[in-house]
């Protein structure tokens, strides 16, 4: 069986164009990938995809036919594509000769799959079926403010924990900016205090400044990568992390719910 990847991120993070960059990646390799596209409202797709959600479900008239604003007709569309989505784990299993990694791109706006039923449904499915990790993109040019920062960890942190899947952070757009300042607000937080001294409110500071030494335990246990969407860089990276992800997965997730089974 092979591995799965989920993209989770901050919608603009480049969870997309992430995907993408990834397939060309393997496809160059020869070690093509298996692509799912699960973001029922995007307009057009730019790598070539094998299951795609919205062959199953028109997200334009799920909003005429119930009468929905975006959010929930997004909502909808990973309902419906839940109760199918026993079909796509038989398709992920049956094709899983014939591909190297099984990718999984998400709807722009995080929380339509990471605070919903469907959501946590398919990833539970796709983690009791086969080897999952999630990969958290993360906006390093909108992370040099470190309050932004503070809340994108917070949600990583979050993701983590309700999922309990080895867990690889992506700084991604390094193109735009290094993100080597982000990996040092993370192994001493008296780095990241000094950033935050820069900034003006005084109350954020505070409560990031709280929030960092909480954290510090959630660092320990995350692998980081450093890529460039649009340039490819750090991709070579980007495939250590998953297999030792895997590796993660066998030795942790399946003891555990053994356990509880
Ligand atoms: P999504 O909502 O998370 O799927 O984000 P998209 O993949 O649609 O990307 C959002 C925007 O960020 C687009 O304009 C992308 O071109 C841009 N983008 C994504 N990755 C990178 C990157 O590595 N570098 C730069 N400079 N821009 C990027
Ligand atoms: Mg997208």
């Amino acid at each position: 069986q092979k591995p799965s990847v989920l993209v989770l991120g901050m919608a603009g993070s480049g969870k997309t164009t992430f995907v993408q960059r990834l397939t060309a990646f393997l496809h160059a390799r020869k070690t093509p990938p298996y692509v799912i596209n699960l973001d029922p409202a995007v307009t057009k797709v730019p790598y070539p995809v094998n299951v795609d959600i919205r062959d199953t479900v028109k997200y334009k008239e799920v909003m005429k036919e119930f009468g929905m604003g975006p959010n929930g007709a997004i909502m909808t569309c990973l309902n419906l594509m839940c109760t199918r989505f026993d079909k796509v784990i038989e398709l992920i299993n049956k094709r899983s000769d014939d591909f190297s990694v099984c990718l999984l791109d998400t709807p722009g706006q995080i929380e339509a799959f990471t605070w919903s039923a469907s959501g946590s449904i398919i990833t539970d499915s796709l983690a009791s079926s086969h080897p999952t990790v999630v990969m958290y993109i993360v906006d390093s040019a909108r992370a040099t403010n470190p309050t932004t920062f503070m809340s994108n960890m917070l949600y990583a942190c979050s993701i983590l924990y309700r999922t309990k899947l080895p867990f690889i952070v992506v700084f991604n757009k390094s193109d735009i900016v290094k993100p080597t300042f982000a990996l040092k607000w993370m192994q001493d937080f008296e780095r990241f205090d000094e950033a935050l001294e820069d900034t003006r409110s005084s109350y954020m500071n505070d409560l990031s400044r709280s929030l960092s030494l909480v954290l510090d335990e959630f660092y320990c246990g995350l692998k980081t990568v450093c890529v460039s969407s649009v340039t490819g860089e750090g991709f070579d990276d980007v495939m250590t992390a998953i297999a030792e992800s895997v590796e993660a997965y066998k030795k942790e997730y399946v003891p555990m719910y053994e356990k509880v089974l």
